[in-house]
């Protein structure tokens, strides 16, 4: 019972510490978590600011870059000679200056990775590609289908035209490399407002996004994100977060349930794969972009981009990893929490046991206490019971409720014992131990022989209360009582003996003195016992005795005294009996015994005997002080009635 119980107090003291430790450091942890995770989302505004501000000097550079060179007079000198040709440009004009200028400029550009001029019916009129040594002049394409010159041939002067990066998948081979293009281009028109063709300029995307790539790659956690508005990946380096999506790959199934909330707002945060994704979109037909252009003209559905960066989110694992002094500090809290709960669980548990202990032996006490077979009681200094076992309670026949606090012992005591007990009680009150043989009375009126043994309990010299054991003497009075009757007492006929016979005739003697009565004695012999013996055997002869007496009892008054005072031979006292009256009695007796069948056992059956006694009768004078002469007198005058025939009488006067 005791054990599962410490098993349970231990449990709650590894628990609970836990519990609360856990409860109140939980809140203090999570505004930890809270404080990193807006420092991480102000990381990821700070990178995407500084993304966004990359792209937009990025673009807008291109941007500038093919409005300056639309607007070059020599450029649009070049292309409003009609109809342009091959052999007019070969003829009529330098064209290998122009090729090599605009050669030289893209080659100091690696943005781009062409620039082409595009007359009005989508002739390609010259071309200056990135790094090749070719002549331009043999470039020649017709552009007039492509979604580029289809969209500037319809601009105005400064709007430019952007093919969609990843839409048309455009790519060219650049350095035995293949690369993703991007193309932008833009109208020109002459001096008069004539629209005389495009400009064309293939910006190496590859390029852009590496460096915007390299610009955002602030945080080496970090993971870049340009897709545009169908979710296609615009970037083409590998990403630390997004390692398997390349330039054209559809983001938006890999994103999931996060870029309809991507798409949903301008900017914002989403958590995804334990990475806390920051983002913003780029629209670069906004104001921002445009620079020193126009409008900005692109396929609307790609845009706006989304421009992002991941950065992982802080983990609990993380977080204590680096907060070794927070799990130091919550190890040493709990650890004391657990070490205190322990040690109360052990010392409740022992106290428990000790208590326990304690209980039991206070009951074992108690239960001494109230069943010894002796009484207790404590009386204060009034006699008023203050205390008593259940022992004394029961003796008297009381309740506790009767008495503690209410009776007065000396009520119990019977008046003969009274003073005893004063006397005794008085002496405990003055600090000595005493005791008295009393009587106590009980509620039902019996008695109850006790002797009492006390003593005082005293505090600061004064007298407090008594404690006394009380023993009960009945049982030995009574056994006493027993043992003075049996020595008085014949054992085979239960009549008195010779020496009680002595010890009352003294008494009947001064009485009879006293009073002035008359005092008789008979002796009497049964005859021929011996012979009864000798024929029937002893047994025989011991139930003859008790029937003699027997019959003798029932003759005799409650005063006269019978005792047997030798084998077969009994006398009888007869106080207030004159002899005249003795020598009837013993009459009386002689003739009842002579026709008693006296009945006896005698080999397994049954038979009646007749047996008769002789008796000597005296009278004992007042000037007699002992018995011993009456007895001779008695004696003699039995001896003569023996050898006078036996079965009579003879008187034997003073
Ligand atoms: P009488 O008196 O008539 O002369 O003859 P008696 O046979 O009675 O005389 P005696 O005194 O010689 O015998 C007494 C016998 O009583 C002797 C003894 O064995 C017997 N006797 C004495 N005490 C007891 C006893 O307690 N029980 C029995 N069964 N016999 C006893
Ligand atoms: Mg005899
Ligand atoms: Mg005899």
């Amino acid at each position: 019972m005791t054990l599962p119980r410490l098993y349970l107090r231990l449990l709650l003291a590894v628990t609970l510490p836990l519990i609360l430790v856990t409860s109140t450091l939980l809140p203090v942890l999570h505004m930890h978590m809270e404080t990193r995770l807006n420092g991480i989302q102000a990381e990821a505004k700070a990178v995407l600011r500084v993304g966004e501000d990359a792209l937009v000097r990025d673009i807008n550079e291109t941007l500038n870059y093919a409005l300056a060179i639309s607007e070059m007079p020599t450029l649009q000198q070049q292309l409003s000679s009609q109809p342009p040709s091959i052999d007019h440009l070969l003829s009529h004009r330098d064209p290998s200056q122009l090729a090599t200028f605009l050669s030289t400029l893209i080659s100091h550009s690696p943005r781009y990775s062409k620039l082409v001029l595009i007359d009005n019916q989508g002739n390609e009129v010259l071309r200056a590609p990135q790094g090749a040594k070719t002549d331009p002049r043999f470039g020649y394409h017709n552009h007039a289908h492509t979604d580029y010159f289809k969209g500037a041939n319809e601009l105005f002067q400064r709007d430019i035209y952007i093919s969609p990066p990843g839409r048309n998948l455009q790519y060219e081979l650049l350095s035995g490399e293949m690369i993703p293009v991007v193309n932008v281009a833009t109208p020109i028109f002459d001096a008069a407002g004539e629209r005389q063709g495009v400009v064309l300029l293939s910006l190496n995307w590859q390029h852009l996004t590496r460096s915007l790539y390299q610009s955002m790659q602030i945080d080496p956690k970090a993971s870049v994100l340009l897709a545009d508005a169908q979710g296609r990946w615009l970037l083409t380096q590998d990403t630390q977060q997004f390692p398997h999506i390349s330039f054209g790959d559809n983001f938006a199934s890999a994103a999931g349930e996060s870029w309809p909330l991507i798409r949903r707002q301008d900017e914002g945060y989403v958590t995804f794969d334990n990475h806390l994704l920051g983002f913003q979109t780029e629209d670069i037909r906004t104001q921002r972009y445009s620079g020193l252009a126009g409008r900005i003209f692109s396929d609307s559905d790609n845009l706006p981009w989304v421009l992002g960066v991941s950065l992982p989110t802080p983990s609990w694992k993380s977080l204590f990893k680096q907060e070794t002094t927070v799990l130091w500090f919550l190890g040493l809290i709990y650890a004391t929490a657990v070490a205190f709960g322990v040690y109360w669980a052990f010392s409740s548990h022992q106290q428990r046991k000790l208590r326990n202990n304690t209980q039991r032996q206070a009951a074992e006490v108690r239960d001494l206490y109230e069943n010894a077979p002796c009484g207790y009681h404590s009386l204060n200094e009034d006699c008023i019971v203050i205390k008593m076992n259940q022992t004394e309670l029961n003796w008297l026949g009381y309740s506790a409720n009767d008495v503690i606090d209410r009776l007065h012992y000396r009520e119990v005591i019977s008046p003969d014992t009274r003073d005893a007990f004063d006397t005794a009680f008085a002496n405990v009150k003055n600090g000595k131990q005493d005791e008295a043989e009393c009587t106590l009375t009980t509620r039902d009126g019996g008695c109850r022989h006790v002797v009492i043994h006390a003593s005082g309990y005293r505090h600061k010299g004064r007298f407090i209360h008594s404690r006394a054991t009380v023993f009960d003497l009945t049982e030995r009075k009574q056994l006493e009582e027993k043992l003075r009757a049996q020595a008085m007492t014949d054992p085979l006929t239960g009549v008195f003996n010779r020496r009680y016979l002595q010890a009352q005739a003294a008494i009947e003697m001064s009485r009879g003195l006293r009073h002035n009565t008359p005092l008789s004695l008979i002796a009497i012999d049964i005859d021929h016992f011996k012979l009864i013996n000798d024929e029937y055997g002893h047994d025989a002869g011991d139930e003859v005795l008790k029937h003699f007496t027997h019959v003798m009892m029932g003759l005799l008054r409650q005063e006269d005294l019978l005792c047997r005072v030798g084998g077969e031979e009994f006398a009888i006292l007869l106080p207030n009996t004159a002899i005249a009256q003795a020598s009837q009695i013993a009459e009386r007796i002689r003739a009842t015994i002579e026709n008693t069948h006296v009945p006896i056992e005698h080999e397994g059956g049954k038979q009646t005997l007749h047996i008769t006694a002789s008796f000597g009768v005296t009278h004992i004078s007042p000037q007699e002080t002992t018995l011993k002469a009456a007895l001779k007198r008695a004696d003699t005058g039995l001896y003569e009635a023996k050898e006078t025939g036996r079965n009579r009488i003879v008187i034997k006067e003073n």
